[in-house]
């Protein structure tokens, strides 16, 4: 047996074993291994009844002196034994376990851990944990059971017919077998005196102390941490020595002329980052920075005067836009910008390929295809991307030498992950709104007055306001599915709530054709409610609208909702969020809340990573890859050790050949912890 071994070759798992496993992505001997437990139940205390207590959580060895199910009226199961360990008997109770008639028998010596309370006023222990001491395993006086009494016992992420008790009784038979073969890949001077991977593996599965279980979490998170750091710090070592294309001078009066054409006076935070911007593009080296800024503060003129200046020595722009009707909004709002000053500007999309020569072109993906000529391009900008590392590296393919890059995002970085996944780029924040913007007023509705609030929209609706109606959030993937929910609801609203308002859909199904007339006739007020998936269209801008229903608002993160809601409240006109749910339990009711009163984004997404931790952080590298099993984002003091020690170590040899060990296993975590 080794790490690679399938689960599938170990004796004793079936096909509906293995059906399970795989459901929690178990497969190899390596997933189970790190299949790692999220707590432990401490039954470390092993006592007899005479000296416990009751509300005491106890460890008993002794005798069963009967065992029976009991059939209540109400058609559930009890078991029931009674058990002995030689000061006192008392009662064991099991709910909904039949079975274990079968598995316990009158005369069985067994170790048991729970809770002593009192039940049906007889001392008792309710659905005890329970281990068998046979003698030839155990030989007297009884040795506590390694696995589930009598210690910390792990508890590990279940699925329905796997139970954990079947999971620590696996780990703890492969464990042995493949504990000789784990390497620990750290050096070490990096490794100082935290415990060796082996050992980490072995007691975060069987710690026999508190403390043992804590200095292998403290391990394995490092090491989970330590790794992404290394990928994206390597990546800009790497970045700052490529070539760059050609060196670009700037004078004050051109971009001066540029601003000066404006029709609003630029932020300070705007002011600023174009200032880190243009320092960036003087340079010696091919710029590599994201500019994250809130919905409406303004990305597309810093992004525009940038263009601008790279015109001005005479090289090409191009800007990359996730979706069409984002790429027709940009084209329109840039052309009015540039064509003044004698620029052409051009679009590159699907269903408009042409030959694109032009100064500054706008597209989509499709400005990724082999046929767009890229001669003389000096500055490539990425509007809103989730992967854009991949249209990095499309772009570069066969280069030589490098245009700058600029990707810009609204997605909130908390501090701790602009530290680890993005220390590859420089990053600059616009933390500051055009003046004069409304503040949205949110409200999170109870489910009784939803028809208030269909009250309330129809009359904003028939004052001259546009709405969106957002349905619910179903896994990313299944576009599907929410296609068919999206319409559900569509058809739903338009004959019983709204049949006298025009309507209208849109789902990521829809061709990108039928998408741009929907988005059209909702943008020329032909539609009064656009009812609409949440994957689509970020960043639209439709002054007109002014309300936003999300349903369903627990499936979403707080800054995704704080992003979705981001599409209203950029008119004059006072704008409204209103906020269902379908669990309105206490949790999800005062998560929520939050929107109410914080419109920060960034503070959002640090309540997101304290709340729900790293899968909540939304867009850009995210897509599921960066959900640790132990680091975690909010955890500051993480981020900052395993940071310094990546430093540290390619401080000392950049290249990493001194530490092959290393090496190789960046390379093998590759496609999970390099930038893109
Ligand atoms: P985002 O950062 O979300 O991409 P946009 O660049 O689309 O934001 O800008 C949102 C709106 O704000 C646009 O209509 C734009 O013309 C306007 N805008 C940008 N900067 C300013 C400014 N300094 N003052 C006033 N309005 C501005
Ligand atoms: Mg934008």
């Amino acid at each position: 047996m080794d790490l690679q071994t399938p689960l599938s070759n170990l004796t004793g798992i079936g096909p509906g074993l293995l059906y399970k496993l795989s459901r929690l992505n178990l497969n190899t001997v390596e997933d189970l291994i790190y299949h790692f437990p999220f707590r432990y139940d401490d039954f470390s205390q092993s006592t007899t009844i005479k000296d416990a207590q009751i509300g005491q959580v106890v460890t008993l060895q002794g005798e069963i002196w009967s065992i029976k199910n009991i059939f209540t009226r109400a058609r559930k199961v009890i078991t029931q034994a009674i058990f002995n360990d030689g000061t006192s008997p008392i009662e064991l109770t099991w709910f909904h376990q039949s079975w274990l008639t079968k598995q316990i028998k009158t005369g069985d010596r067994l170790q048991v851990s729970g809770k002593l309370t009192k039940y049906r006023n007889k001392l008792s222990i309710i659905m005890p944990r329970w281990e068998k001491i046979t003698d030839q395993l155990y030989p007297k006086p009884y040795t506590p059971n390694p696995i589930h009494t009598g210690r910390l016992v792990p508890v590990y992420p279940e699925t329905e017919g796997l139970t954990s008790k079947w999971i620590r009784i696996k780990v703890s038979q492969i464990m042995p077998q493949v504990l000789a073969e784990i390497k620990d890949t750290l050096p070490d001077s990096i490794r100082e005196n935290m415990l060796k991977l082996p050992e980490a593996l072995e007691k975060i599965h069987f710690p026999s102390s508190w403390k043992e279980a804590d200095l292998a979490r403290a391990r394995l998170g490092f090491e989970e941490l330590f790794y992404v750091s290394l990928a994206t710090q390597k990546t800009r070592l790497e970045w700052e020595k490529k070539p760059l294309l050609h060196l670009l001078r700037f004078n004050n009066q051109d971009l001066d002329k540029f601003i000066s054409k404006l029709p609003f006076e630029l932020t300070n935070a705007q002011n600023r980052v174009l200032k880190e911007i243009i320092s960036d593009l003087e340079g010696k080296h091919p710029m590599n920075r994201l500019v994250q800024g809130e919905v409406g503060s303004g990305k597309t003129v810093v992004a525009t005067a940038a263009a601008y200046l790279v015109y001005k020595n005479n090289f090409r722009t191009l800007l990359m836009a996730p979706t069409e009707i984002l790429a027709f909004q940009h084209y329109e709002t840039i052309s009015k910008l540039l064509t003044p000053f004698g620029i052409k500007v051009g679009i590159y999309t699907g269903s408009r390929k042409k030959v694109a020569n032009d100064d500054v072109t706008i597209g989509t993906h499709a400005l990724l295809s082999e046929k767009l000529n890229t001669d003389n391009v000096g500055l490539i900008i990425i509007d809103e991307q989730q992967r854009f590392g991949v249209a990095q590296r499309t772009l570069l393919r066969g280069r030589g030498k490098l245009p700058h890059f600029l990707t810009m995002t609204a997605t909130p970085i908390p501090r701790t992950v602009a530290l680890t996944l993005y220390s590859d780029l420089d990053l600059s924040i616009i933390n500051e709104l055009p003046e004069g913007r409304q503040k949205i007023k949110t409200h999170v509705v109870p489910q009784k007055k939803r028809a208030a609030a269909y009250g309330f929209i129809e009359k904003q609706v028939k004052a001259g306001d546009q709405a969106y109606i957002i349905t619910p959030l179903i896994e990313e993937s299944e576009t599907m599915q929410s296609a068919k929910a999206a319409t559900i609801e569509y058809e739903r609203l338009q004959k019983q709530i709204f049949p006298k308002l025009k309507l209208g859909l849109m789902h990521g199904r829809l061709k990108s054709a039928e998408k741009e007339a929907i988005m059209n006739k909702f943008k020329k007020g032909k539609l009064d409610i656009l009812v609409s998936t949440s994957v689509v269209e970020v960043g639209v801008d439709i002054p007109n609208a002014t309300i936003m229903v999300i349903e369903s608002a627990e499936r979403f993160g707080l800054a995704q909702l704080h992003q979705l809601r981001g599409r209203i409240g950029r008119g004059k006109k006072q704008s409204y969020c209103l906020l269902f749910s379908e669990i309105p339990n206490k949790d999800n009711i005062s998560r929520l809340k939050n929107l109410e009163k914080i419109d920060d984004g960034l503070k959002l997404a640090e309540l997101d990573l304290k709340i729900r931790g790293s899968g909540e952080i939304f867009g850009i590298r995210q897509s599921g890859r960066f959900e640790f099993k132990i680091a975690s984002f909010s955890d500051l003091d993480l981020v900052e050790k395993t940071r310094n020690a990546a430093k540290k170590l390619l401080q000392d040899n950049p290249t990493l050949d001194k530490y092959p060990t290393v090496a190789g296993k960046l390379q093998s975590l590759a496609p999970n912890v390099m930038p893109d």
